[in-house]
């Protein structure tokens, strides 16, 4: 099982996780403050796969027509 990165968006509290990849989207309980109020990390991949949709975004808006 792979392990992720969390954040917790009550207390701030940065934590790893064992999750099986079909658990991703269920709640995570924060250590610190046990809210299910945590957001996954975007890894390297995931930011690096944004920059690049970002970048596709703009050139292929220069070639789009009004009307
Ligand atoms: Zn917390």
């Amino acid at each position: 099982m792979p392990i992720y990165e969390y954040t917790c968006r009550s207390c701030g509290e940065n934590f790893d996780q064992l999750r099986n990849v079909n658990d991703l989207d269920s709640d995570v309980e924060c250590p610190k403050c046990q809210k299910k109020n945590a957001s996954r990390k975007m890894s390297l991949t995931a930011a690096a796969r944004e920059l690049l949709q970002q970048l596709t975004a703009s050139s292929s808006c220069s070639g789009r027509r009004y009307g």
